[in-house]
């Protein structure tokens, strides 16, 4: 046999390193996947799935920052804000405090994989007026000051968002009842306050709910997440953290920035949705077919209305329980990413012929205001059949 050349054998060896390499690096499962937020697009808006409010080991978190981008790629995230605190630094000692830092780190990682990661901050100051976000801000230094007003200033100076983070946290409002101080109303007054966090981590403030609507505020829903995101979540098992849906014109930076100023969000958390009827009304609506609008049951039987949800919202139905004589659930679920029944019982004694029916629903769990679900007609046109011969 001839001997091989001294090429081949190396590229016979780099071969075998090739297999030997990619036997010990080949995942035994796939991690670095990104799982889809399923949320439809509402009429002359796409959708966005955000998170404002996150931390990093640059202030009292325990990622460094480029995890956060690929956690929330991974989560089906759109966007998030990195929001380290200005003035509550516990790793001082370990690392140079740096409010620029964990954007410049989290930024490119974002980029590499499709997350729009915006610069942000916390001015964290006791209550009131309690936490604020700036976010889109182009620096934080100038937020470093003694007195929140010239923080809450230096912030709106360059243009950034600015909202209220969790309003009735326990850490400064022991019943967890959020409260709105006249600090509040001089902030709102003077044009420093664009938006206020609905829900934060597992918690949701129905009173927030109220001022958002009352005093044109964005809705929102922010993790203010500290750990890494599996460790505060049970993300493998189907457990979310809040997101902040951002109806914009565009998927880009300056589509959030405009849709924020000008309002268009929802706060999805905890299974629930809250927001304002005129975004949460076309939401449900692009989610939901009614897959047969029209049946005919027999008088004595029963038919069923599929319901098919194409989203990864799961919606609560609770209406009246009857149409006429026409018994239908009081309660119903629609799955997430499923069709659901909605059974049509049709007494014995009805009368047989054509007959539209506006079945009465609120959808408990999406809310356009805090004490009430979104209304959600179900028309159907039935025929009623005779009923079947004995
Ligand atoms: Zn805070
Ligand atoms: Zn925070």
């Amino acid at each position: 046999m001839p001997r091989r050349s001294a090429p081949l054998r190396l590229a016979g060896l780099a071969v075998l390193a090739t297999v030997a390499a990619l036997a010990r690096t080949a995942p035994a499962h796939e991690v670095r996947v990104r799982r889809p937020l399923r949320v439809p697009d509402i009429p002359g808006f796409v959708t966005l799935r955000c998170d404002f409010h996150t931390h990093t080991v640059f202030s009292d978190g325990s990622v460094w920052p480029d995890i956060r981008s690929e956690e929330a790629w991974r989560e089906g995230y759109d966007a998030i804000a990195i929001t380290d605190h200005i003035e509550y630094q516990p790793h001082e000692a370990d690392l140079p405090t740096s409010h620029d830092r964990p954007f410049e780190i989290a930024a490119p990682l974002g980029e590499k994989l499709g997350v729009l990661v915006v610069r942000g901050s916390e001015v964290t100051r006791k209550m009131p007026p309690g936490h604020f976000n700036a976010i889109f801000l182009k620096t934080s230094k100038p937020l470093e000051t003694v007195e929140w007003r010239d923080a809450l200033r230096a912030a709106r100076a360059q243009g950034a968002f600015l909202f209220w983070n969790h309003p009735g946290w326990r850490g400064q409002q022991k019943d967890g009842v959020a409260r709105w101080y006249p600090e509040h109303d001089e902030i709102l007054a003077a044009g420093l306050m664009d938006g206020i966090e609905v829900a934060n981590d597992r918690e949701y403030y129905p009173e927030a709910h109220g001022w958002a609507l009352e005093k044109d505020l964005a809705i929102l829903a922010n993790s203010d997440i500290h750990d890494p995101s599996n460790l505060a979540w049970h993300v493998h098992e189907g457990d979310r953290r809040p997101v902040t849906l951002v109806f914009a014109k565009e998927r880009s930076e300056e589509g959030i920035r405009e849709a924020l100023f000008a309002r268009r969000t929802a706060a999805w958390a905890d299974g629930k949705l809250a927001g304002r009827e005129k975004e949460l009304r076309p939401l449900v609506a692009a989610a939901v077919t009614i897959e047969n609008p029209k049946l005919a049951v027999r008088a004595g039987d029963e038919g069923y209305v599929r319901l098919r949800n194409d989203s990864d919202l799961r919606l609560v139905l609770e209406g009246e329980g009857a149409a006429g004589e026409v018994v239908v659930p009081g309660k119903l679920v629609v799955a997430a990413n499923g069709t659901s029944l909605l059974e049509v019982r049709v007494p014995k004694r009805t009368a047989p012929g054509p007959r539209r029916l506006e079945l009465v629903y609120a959808v408990s769990n999406v809310r356009p205001t805090p004490d009430a679900g979104l209304p959600f007609p179900v028309a159907i046109e039935l025929e009623v059949l005779p009923p079947a011969p004995k």
